[in-house]
């Protein structure tokens, strides 16, 4: 036994090596430590969060078992707490890969924000499809979303998925979101010289608006790009921090601003109602795979997404409807009265230029 630093302490055994080994010393640790709590009459309840790793056929050198036991042993700590986690190979390589994709984004970050861009994608009007029928871009698209990605030598294309949580965990996002917000905002004033109703949205992330102050961000980036304020809007998402003073007055911060909010992802996360209420929000996204499961669900899925759409408008906000990939899930749609629509259907996120050449020409 070893006692490393912070509370920490390493056990190893040479002779034994089984899984089960592991877990029968962990529930042991556990067991005694129950009994001395009830023992010595403790007014605490320790937790004992551990991570295991039968090193039997493992050929790392002491350091790197170290690391794996390390991300184990924070993995049990962060995740769930009191409890033994196994090492798992998987898990591991995509610990590490997002580290070398941080250390590779920072470098990035220096070289001007190199391999960075903003792919785009188009919002249409969903009253405008009904009339047509067939979707003819140019006449029904409203918006652009930006969407980041990330491209590398090593790693090639980064999509968002991956990117976002990486880039939230260090605090990138940060720096990362000021670019954004600069170049989606430019990108718009540059559109509205002949596309005056057009707006770019662009997502904000919750580490942006807890970490950096968000409005003047904001307001630089207005200043510097001479955007219409009315054309862009911030796209946020749900957050149990919600009722937090600080973030209301954030919000309030940004209607002074002049820029419109929109809720992302709604159906996934908590679906607060009164959240709705609050935060004043110009159009309710509804996410894709609430979409989704609607249209493979039954008639009561479907209710789901009428009383959505209907308590939206109630409260004086539009719909759009995302993930939109067939003509069949537009037409089961169209009844339910969502006001916009994003999918593939109508177009993937593409650059800029592709953009305005398949959407911005009347
Ligand atoms: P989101 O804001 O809900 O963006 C919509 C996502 O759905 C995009 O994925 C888009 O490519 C994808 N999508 C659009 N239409 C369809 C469709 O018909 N079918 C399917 N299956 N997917 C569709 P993407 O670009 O990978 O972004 C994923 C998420 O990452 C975004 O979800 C957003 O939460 C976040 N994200 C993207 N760009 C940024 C950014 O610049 N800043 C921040 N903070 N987050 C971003
Ligand atoms: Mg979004
Ligand atoms: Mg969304």
């Amino acid at each position: 036994i070893y006692l490393l630093s912070g509370g920490k302490f390493l056990l190893m055994n040479f002779t034994g090596g089984s899984v089960d080994e592991i877990r029968r010393r962990y529930s042991g640790i556990r067991q005694s430590l129950r009994e001395a709590e009830y023992e010595m009459g403790y007014k605490r309840l320790f937790t004992v969060s551990a991570g295991g790793i039968a090193f039997i056929n493992d050929t790392s050198s002491l350091t790197e078992m170290l690391a794996k036991l390390m991300f184990t042993a924070n993995t049990a700590k962060e995740n769930r707490k009191d409890t033994l986690c196994l090492f798992n190979a998987r898990e591991y390589a995509l610990y590490l890969r997002a580290l070398e994709i941080e250390s590779a984004v920072r470098e990035s970050i220096k070289n001007k924000f190199e391999g960075f861009t903003l792919l785009f994608q188009p919002i249409v009007n969903a009253k405008k499809v009904q009339k047509n029928g067939n979707p003819a871009l140019p006449q029904i698209v409203v918006g652009a979303e930006s969407l980041l990605r990330w491209k590398n030598e090593h790693f090639g294309m980064v999509g968002a998925g991956e990117l976002i949580p990486i880039l939230e965990r260090s605090g990138l996002i940060v720096p990362v979101g000021r670019w954004i917000l600069m170049k989606a905002f430019a990108q718009c004033a540059a559109w509205n010289t002949l596309f005056p109703e057009l707006y770019v949205s662009v997502n904000i992330s919750f580490v942006q608006i807890l970490q950096s102050n968000l409005v003047s961000e904001v307001q630089i980036a207005l200043e510097r790009t001479m955007v219409n304020p009315k054309n862009v809007v911030l796209e946020i998402t749900e957050s149990g921090n919600i009722d937090d003073k600080e973030i209301q007055s954030i919000l309030s911060g940004f209607s002074a601003l002049g820029v419109k909010i929109d809720i992302d992802d709604f159906g996934t996360g908590f679906s607060n109602l009164r959240y709705l209420q609050d935060i004043h929000a110009n159009t309710l996204k509804l996410d894709y795979t609430f979409i989704q499961k609607a249209l493979a669900g039954d008639t009561k899925d479907l209710k789901i997404i009428e009383f959505t759409v209907g308590m939206a408008h109630a409260l004086g906000m539009t719909v759009c409807m995302e993930g939109i990939e067939t003509y069949d899930n537009m037409e089961k749609l169209l009844p339910f009265a969502p006001d916009k629509f994003q999918g593939y259907l109508f177009s993937r996120p593409v650059d800029a230029r592709t953009f305005a050449k398949e959407n911005l020409h009347r």
